[in-house]
């Protein structure tokens, strides 16, 4: 049996086999919903726009444009700078944006494109005019994963809005990957401890609106650009990322450009890691945890205490992304529940000695612990382990199907059930009405 400590080698594989990660550029497009008035920019083949619109659209339920370059066999041949400045004076004259964030895909950095060059000399070329804010950001998807993509298109945005100027009570929060009911939760947990919050991004209401009467070329929502220019002079900074290098997190560069103080936490997945965000907001603000979160919280104990006869002992197989992994490891330890395999298609290198942190040594000991792995390699340890449930996004389906046992759909994907966008992962503030779950998993 493989260990913590024992990190297992990487068998060679002629090609990966339904990937438990998804594209970089698909990652920077969901952050750029989350910036109001924003449209995203794909450089590249009009494949990677339209794969990525249909995959937002599968889980969010919602109308999502993303611009393309169009490349074609001549650009991929001779550049597609021209293509560039042509799809930006096409978003600007349609959308009107405040902002187009341009994010490049496995063609354009295969060719080596000069994203920055070419938005240079755009930027010369209608110096007289007044254009929206033109961010870029790499996002090579055969060198990471939507996480990396998503992170980087934060940290991007950070440094190009990021200024300072004196010193605010406002807070900043970055949320990763989280659904739009966990964002509304979170911004109403700092209204109840009175402290005004920054998120980004935001895609709360971009992602999960209202019907609408006429139609929107930009989905009303998200955080404005203005507001985001404040992030320098922000009293701290909260990170649910613990995976995350310190070079690639925003946090820590408002921390290390404005001395934002800056906190890095597991995902608010249970009570424990919902203790951990309580205790940092009474720290931030002064303020004791609001009397709404300590009832939930006791009677969330007490829902634990009336489904432990249910769940003690089972044993669960838990993938997706590495800081959803750890947090939703740690939730099942602490329902009783055993993670016998924990499995991401992440690379950060940080998986095995977090869960090492996070888990009961006697779980940790035992757990088969992959990273940068597959749904072949995720199969291959759920068989020899034996789970009697899946936790992860829709694209364990077929697994579940395969290994005959059910899965628990949370996270990004959930494209084959309705409501995934509204799923509620984090805090402690509804009582399950199925006994698995912290939030409303199910
Ligand atoms: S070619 Fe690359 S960027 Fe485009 S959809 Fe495929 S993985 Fe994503």
């Amino acid at each position: 049996m493989r260990t913590l400590e024992a990190k297992p080698e990487k068998p060679a594989f002629a090609a990966t086999q339904n990937p438990c990660k998804l594209c970089a550029p698909l990652g920077a497009s969901l952050v750029f919903r989350g910036v109001e008035n924003t449209v995203g920019l794909l450089h590249g083949s009009q494949g990677c726009s339209t794969y990525i619109r249909r995959y937002m659209i599968s889980h969010f339920k919602e109308p999502v444009d993303i611009a393309s370059s169009n490349f074609s066999e001549e650009t991929a041949v001779f550049g597609g700078g021209e293509n560039l400045k042509t799809a930006l004076e096409n978003v600007i004259a349609q959308y009107h944006p405040q902002m187009i964030g341009v994010a490049s895909t496995c063609l354009s950095e295969t060719i080596g494109e000069d994203v920055e060059k070419i938005l240079r000399e755009f930027r010369a070329a209608h110096s007289t005019g007044t254009l929206p804010e033109l961010l870029n950001v790499s996002t090579p998807s055969y060198k990471g994963t939507h996480m990396d993509g998503f992170h980087a298109t934060v940290l991007a945005i950070t440094k190009h809005l990021a200024r300072r100027s004196g010193r605010q009570k406002t807070i900043s929060i970055f949320p990763g990957l989280i659904s739009p009911e966990d964002m509304r939760y979170l911004k109403q947990v700092t209204r109840d401890f009175d402290v005004a919050a920054v998120m980004l991004p935001d895609y709360s209401e971009t992602l999960d609106g209202g019907a609408w009467d006429t139609y929107h070329l930009i989905s009303p929502g998200g955080t404005p650009v203005a507001v985001l220019r404040e992030m320098g002079s922000h009293a701290a900074s909260l990170e649910f990322a613990t995976t995350l290098a310190p070079e690639k997190s925003a946090g820590a560069y408002l921390e290390q450009q404005f001395e934002v103080p800056h906190m890095r936490m597991d995902l608010p997945i249970g009570v424990t890691a919902s203790d951990r965000l309580f205790e940092t907001l009474s720290l931030i603000t002064g303020q004791a945890v609001p009397g709404v979160y300590q009832t939930a919280r006791g009677r969330l104990l007490d829902a634990y205490a009336d489904a432990h006869k249910h769940v003690f002992g089972v044993p669960v197989a838990i993938y997706g992304e590495e800081d959803w992994v750890i947090a939703l490891a740690g939730f099942a330890a602490e329902i009783g529940m055993v993670a016998v395999v924990c499995a991401s298609g992440g690379h950060s290198g940080q998986l095995r000695s977090r869960l090492l942190e996070r888990l009961p040594k006697t779980i940790a000991k035992t757990a088969e612990i992959l990273e940068d792995v597959d749904f072949s390699e995720i199969e291959e340890a759920a068989r020899k382990r034996q789970p009697e449930l899946l936790v992860g996004n829709s694209k364990g389906y077929a697994l579940a199907r395969k290994l005959d046992i059910p899965l628990v759909r949370v996270g990004f994907p959930v494209h084959d059930r309705i409501g995934g966008q509204r799923l509620l992962h984090l805090g402690v503030t509804r009582v399950p009405s199925v006994c698995l779950t912290s939030g409303s998993m199910l």
